[in-house]
């Protein structure tokens, strides 16, 4: 246990509902193995009560807070700046004090592009197929954009997120170098070409996770060419029906979404700490 004393300073996870949350295993590990002065705490934090939790950070001079669903919007006015990946997602999932100062990032984006180059795939100048532009798809997109990322067709279904989908198209379109498009998941026939232009595969709506745990948004096989990287953010469960059809259709690198999580969480505790987090103890920690 990391020894608390007057020196320690606070970190904060502030969502509704958060109890289940993997990140004060992950950051407590790894504050007490670099033999760090700061505690992790998750509160459940409603989105009424945000404006005094912002309130709090500054009052208690903590060093910052994670924020997750539904306070991932609602934070920005309540902050002083926003860094650029806030910025280009409009959310934010970590909050930096500086010396009274709060500025917002998002480090979903990070924790992908970072898991996927840990397993060996770049995005610099290489094509994706997205499904899914919410709260981890657009991250996704709007940071591999601005890592190099030569083009992205981003597919959704014609929910209430279809009009937040074109505004990420549009922002990466006129802010980065990334040829950006939208298209409707119904057209099928769009997203099967897609399928064998890409050099990365993405999906990014949670279908795969309970209670949708036995359903796909691609089950013909045929679909994926055996050298399509194919990457599922969800990681509970390790492996969703999605990541099964691409295996068995001999597709060799088939990826869920733990390392994104871990990563995420590496990006914001670098912000805070200034050090790196121990990926491996931390990974043996949560699992
Ligand atoms: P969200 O609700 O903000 O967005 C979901 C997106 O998927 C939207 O674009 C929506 O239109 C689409 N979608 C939802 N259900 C669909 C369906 N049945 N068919 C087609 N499209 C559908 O959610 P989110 O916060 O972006 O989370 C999405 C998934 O990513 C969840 O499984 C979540 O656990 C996971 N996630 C993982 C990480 C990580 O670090 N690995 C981080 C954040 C979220």
């Amino acid at each position: 246990m990391t020894r608390i004393d007057g020196h320690t300073y606070l970190i904060g996870l502030m969502a509704y509902p958060i109890r289940h949350s993997m990140s004060p295993t992950m950051h407590n590990t790894a504050f007490e193995a670099l033999n760090l002065n700061f505690v992790y705490l998750a509160f459940d934090v409603p989105e009424e009560k945000l404006k005094d939790g912002v309130a709090a950070i500054r009052t208690l001079e903590m060093r910052g807070s994670n924020v997750s669903m539904p306070n991932k919007q609602a934070i920005i006015p309540y902050l002083d700046k926003l860094d650029i990946s806030a910025e280009l997602n409009q959310a934010v999932n970590t909050v930096v004090n500086d010396h009274g100062i709060l500025t917002g990032y998002t480090t979903d984006g990070v924790g992908f592009v970072t898991d996927l180059k840990k397993k060996g795939h770049e995005v610099a100048g290489k094509k994706m197929v997205l499904i899914g532009a919410g709260g981890a798809g657009t991250p996704i997109a709007t940071q591999s954009a601005l890592d190099g990322l030569s083009e992205i067709r981003i597919f959704n279904r014609h929910d209430g997120r279809f009009g937040h989908a074109q505004e990420t198209v549009d922002i990466i379109n006129q802010k980065t170098n990334c040829q950006a498009s939208l298209t409707d998941l119904a057209d099928q026939g769009a997203l099967q070409e897609a399928l064998a232009w890409a050099d990365i595969f993405c999906d990014a709506t949670g279908v795969g996770m309970k209670p949708l745990e036995d359903q796909s948004l691609v089950t013909d096989p045929t679909w994926f060419k055996k050298d399509l990287v194919v990457y599922d953010t969800v990681y509970a469960p390790r492996e969703t029906k999605l990541m099964t059809i691409a295996k068995n259709a001999g597709v060799a690198h088939v990826y869920n979404g733990l390392g994104m999580m871990i990563e995420q969480g590496a990006a914001a505790f670098r912000l805070w700490t200034g050090q790196n987090m121990p990926i491996d103890l931390v990974q043996t920690a949560i699992e």
